[in-house]
Formats: C-alpha cells, sequence, structure tokens
C-alpha cells in the first residue's frame, strides 16, 4: 500500500485537499491555513501594521479558526485583538457557545467582551421573533449585526473580523445572484471600507479563501474548543444550505471551482457593480434615535425595539452598561 507523504516534509500525510492536489501532515496542514489567511490578508488589503480587530467569535469552528489564526498572526501585523462574543440566549446551545468562549478566554489570556441579549431586550431572539412575527435568523443577523456596529464603534476599532468562509461567501455570490439583489451583491468582498463619519468601522473577512471543510479540520487538529452542537433554529430546507450543498457537489466534481467562483467574481462582476451601483458611502446617515449608522431616518434595531414596546433610551442605557461592563 502507498503511504500518502506531506507535501512539505515528506512525513505520513494525514488530510488530502484536492483543490490544492496536496496532501499534509497534521502540523504542515495548519500551517498552510495560516500562510493562505495571510495571503489574503494582503492580496485584499485587510489590514494594516498595528490595526485594532474586533474578531466575533460565535465558538463555532469557523470563528474559532478565525481568532486562533489571527493569533498566530498578531505579531506579524502587530494586531490589537479584542473578542467580542454576543449571547443570544437559545437555551442549551447558547449555554455551549459560552463554555466555548470560557475556553477560549483562558486559552488566550483574553478577556472577551460578552452581550447578553436577553439583559439588553429583556428576550430572547427566539422570543423577540415570535413577538414581531419574522423569521428568528433574521432578528438573530438584525440585533448582532447592530451590536457588533456599536462594540465595534465605542472600542473604536480599525476592523470588524468575522468567520465567513469560502463556503458563505460562494454561497451568497450565487443567491444574492439569483434573486439579483445587486446592491448586497455589491457590497459582498473580503473587504469592505468602513464610513467613520457615521461610525461604521471596516469590516474583514480573512477566511474568504477557507473552506468549511478546512476550519472543522484546522479545530480537529489542533484540539481547540468549539461548539459542535448546531443552533435549533437552523432550518435545513433553507435556500441558503441548499445552494451550499449544490456548490459543495459541484465543487467535489470539479475541485477549485469555489475559489475561482469567488476569484472570477471579485475580478469581473464586483468592479462593475461597484461603478454602476455608486460607492457604499452613499445613503449612510445617523439614525435619528440612536445615532448609529443607518440608511432611512430611523434604524431597523430601533424599529424592533419599538415593535416590541421598549423606550429606545432605555434599551439604549443597558447596551452602554452591559458594555462597560464587560
Ligand atoms: Fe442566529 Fe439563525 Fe444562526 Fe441560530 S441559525 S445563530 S438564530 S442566525
Ligand atoms: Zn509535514
Ligand atoms: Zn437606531
Amino acid at each position: 500500500m502507498v503511504v500518502a507523504r506531506c507535501h512539505r516534509c515528506g512525513a505520513s500525510a494525514e488530510v488530502y485537499l484536492p483543490y490544492a492536489r496536496m496532501w499534509f501532515c497534521s502540523r504542515h496542514f495548519t500551517e498552510y491555513v495560516v500562510d493562505r489567511v495571510r495571503s489574503s490578508l494582503k492580496r485584499y488589503g485587510m489590514i494594516k501594521l498595528g490595526d485594532s480587530v474586533l474578531v466575533c467569535v460565535s465558538g463555532g469552528k469557523d470563528s474559532i479558526t478565525l481568532l486562533d489564526v489571527l493569533w498566530c498572526l498578531r505579531d506579524e501585523f502587530s494586531l490589537d485583538i479584542k473578542v467580542l462574543h454576543v449571547d443570544l440566549g437559545i437555551g442549551e446551545y447558547s449555554v455551549k457557545c459560552r463554555e466555548v468562549i470560557e475556553k477560549v478566554a483562558e486559552r488566550y489570556g483574553i478577556r472577551p467582551m460578552i452581550l447578553y441579549v436577553k439583559r439588553i431586550l429583556g428576550m430572547d431572539v427566539g422570543a423577540i421573533a415570535r413577538r414581531v412575527r419574522r423569521s428568528t435568523c433574521s432578528v438573530c443577523g438584525l440585533v448582532k449585526r447592530y451590536l457588533i456596529n456599536y462594540v465595534a464603534d465605542v472600542l473604536d476599532v480599525s476592523a470588524v473580523a468575522t468567520g465567513h468562509t469560502l463556503d458563505d461567501l460562494t454561497m451568497y455570490i450565487l443567491k444574492l445572484f439569483i434573486t439579483q439583489d445587486l446592491t448586497q451583491l455589491s457590497r459582498l468582498r473580503p473587504y469592505l471600507e468602513g464610513v467613520p463619519e457615521v461610525g461604521l468601522r471596516a469590516r474583514i473577512k480573512p477566511l474568504c479563501e477557507i473552506s468549511e471543510f478546512e476550519t472543522s479540520t484546522y479545530v480537529k487538529l489542533l484540539g481547540l474548543p468549539h461548539v459542535v452542537a448546531k443552533c435549533p433554529y437552523i432550518n435545513p430546507e433553507s435556500i441558503d444550505l441548499k445552494i451550499k450543498e449544490f456548490l459543495t457537489s459541484l465543487e467535489d466534481r470539479s475541485p477549485g471551482l469555489k475559489l475561482s467562483l469567488l476569484r472570477n467574481y471579485l475580478r469581473k462582476l464586483a468592479p462593475i457593480l461597484m461603478r454602476y451601483l455608486g460607492e457604499d458611502k452613499v445613503g449612510i446617515n445617523r439614525c435619528r434615535i440612536c445615532s448609529q449608522a443607518t440608511s432611512g431616518e430611523v434604524c431597523s434595531f430601533c424599529r424592533l425595539i419599538s415593535k416590541l414596546g421598549l423606550e429606545p433610551e432605555e434599551v439604549l442605557r443597558r447596551i452602554r452598561e452591559e458594555v462597560l461592563s464587560s
């Protein structure tokens, strides 16, 4: 029987990456992931030396890989890394996420900021969604986006890093193309410039060229704490998951397809969309109620608060308190 050998050191290999046509031993696989994130950071101009980065960590394999890789690169880029976790109050699932965050804090010797949705809005994301008759995921996304922007602004960081992977980005490219949501599609980039005038920080996706197979292998090989349980609100029939499955079946037949889809999109279609749809900054103001960024007069978070019958001043006071006490 022929034993596969690591592409870098010749030792017996454990991981095969079909798109790269390379075998790796455990050590060289994890180094390869760090190398590729480093290349993406440079290729897409995501960070500068000395940047402060707010890393959003849910506790899942993707955000844990993101944190670990940025942690490996922090001296090289002189990064000041801050960690934010939003506790959604989703029963046992959120308890498990928090346990992982505690282990993360211990492992890296950091003090993550944890914001509790229940303390801020008086109920968890599921209860909010039922009250306003929206899907839990859309409420969850709205609340998380708002809190992340708020914290990034208060901490005055250079960028907010999220754990979106190659699988996420290619899924969104296809989904937004199908729905012809060209405005959102034009904003789908590894680096999205901030709008400091309205308190919006740059958004970066350092794992944009890393697949979910790679993040799950990375956390497994390094024995990193991560949440294995899935959020109970995940809809297995959602269009997002169906598109991901479809793209993965194509990737299996034609390794490298996802990476070419992303790179071709960024090189060919994205610049055209940006030219025709104008700069991101157009039409972004400060919300009349809370002063955070919005494209209308009142932001969607403040509209949600009012639908819940809560007082905006009281909710904003609770957010401030949570941030200060974290
Ligand atoms: Fe939030 Fe939906 Fe993801 Fe659960 S599945 S964490 S509710 S976005
Ligand atoms: Zn090796
Ligand atoms: Zn607002």
